[in-house]
């Protein structure tokens, strides 16, 4: 049997988890999973937020379902999910973000695919005071052509399997005209391979905007890491929040499975919350397990129930909880 590492995670993390494991198991499909722990309550435990069994476990089973972790803000321990991306080299970053027809957003039919470089950037992690007195400090963006390489060739190729028309870079070029200039070079030479596609280039704070204007003439959004993280979450917010925003952290031989959100701390626990994400992101999981059958009756179960709109979770406008949610999409699984 499939072996996926599983990770719970914090705050609202195991409830969301719970929901995609069993929306996974209605499908019938036969998939051991291998429970870990990682995150704040680890700490607490092991002295550690990343303990090296949680890496193990992944580089034995290769594919991971993750729920979000808390990360400290301005002190305490560095995040998790940017130690497990750097230390098992997933340099991809995917998340796709879709409109569905019964959820009340700004927009219809936008298609958008985020794919964000996840090892290196502003998430470098090389942070430091300047001055003694912690009134100043400095933070070192790396971008490499190594890794500008892989994550143009890995939208390219993305884009050619999956029969999209654009791919356009996102940077901020005129300003880091070093860092951002290797980005920028690394996609418009790797675009010259792949000329079906559609290539053009938008500066960061236009790219917001355009998003905002105009999100229907967008495809695949090729990023730095920290620009697409914003990005990400602001196209979440285009088709109804970050409730329903799966990701793909992706590398060579590994992959791990997340929601786009956070551990929502003050919903944990409360049976409220949208496990959509989570549930979205286990679909991106068997689609790259190479389960479509079971990924596409997922994916079905859940256009119809946002169709319906009989069962709501609170940020889609309704009252649903988590396990209602939850048991109905399983109820349209066929
Ligand atoms: P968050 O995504 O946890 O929550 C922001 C808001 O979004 C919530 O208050 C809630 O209103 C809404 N929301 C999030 N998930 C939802 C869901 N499934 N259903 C309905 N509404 C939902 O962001 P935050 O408050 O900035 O971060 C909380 C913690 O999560 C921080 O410690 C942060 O570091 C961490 N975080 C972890 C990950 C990850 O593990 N990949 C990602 C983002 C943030």
């Amino acid at each position: 049997m499939r072996k996926v590492t599983l990770i719970p995670g914090d705050g609202i993390g195991p409830e969301v988890i719970d929901s995609c494991v069993k929306v996974i198991e209605a499908t019938g499909i036969k998939i051991e999973f291998e429970r870990v722990d990682a995150g704040a309550g680890v700490m607490e435990r092991e002295g550690t937020p990343l303990p090296d069994s949680v890496l193990d476990s992944i580089r034995r089973n290769k594919v991971a379902l993750k729920g979000p972790i808390t990360t400290p803000v301005a002190s305490g321990f560095r995040s998790v999910n940017v130690a497990l991306r750097k230390a098992l080299d997933l340099y991809v970053n995917l998340r796709p973000v879709r409109s569905f027809k019964g959820i009340e957003s700004r927009y219809e039919n936008i298609d958008i695919v985020v794919v964000r470089e996840n090892t290196e950037g502003l998430y470098a992690g090389i942070e430091r005071y300047t001055k003694r007195d912690g009134s100043e400090g400095e933070t070192v963006r790396i971008i490499t052509k190594k890794a500008s390489d892989r994550i143009a060739r890995f939208a390219f190729e993305y884009a050619r399997r999956e029969k999209r028309r654009k791919v356009t870079v996102v940077h901020k070029a005129n300003i880091m005209k070093i860092t951002d200039g290797i980005f920028l070079e690394s996609a418009r030479r790797i675009s010259r391979e792949f000329p079906e596609i559609e290539f053009e280039d938008r500066i960061i704070d236009n790219m917001c905007m355009q998003l905002v204007v105009k999100p229907e003439l967008y495809d695949v959004l090729l990023t730095p890491n920290l620009f697409g993280d914003i990005i990400s979450d602001l196209c979440a917010g285009l088709v109804g929040g970050l409730g329903i925003a799966p990701s793909a952290n992706i590398g060579d031989k590994i992959a791990v499975f997340e929601p786009v959100h956070g551990s929502a701390p003050k919903y944990a626990g409360l049976d409220k919350v949208n496990p959509t994400a989570a549930i979205l992101a286990g679909v991106l999981m068997l689609k790259y397990m190479g389960e479509k059958k079971a990924a596409d009756s997922i994916e079905k179960a859940i256009t119809e129930s946002f169709k319906e709109g009989k069962k709501l979770t609170y940020d889609l406008g309704g009252d649903a909880k988590t396990s209602e949610f939850t048991d109905y999409v399983i109820s349209k699984i066929l």
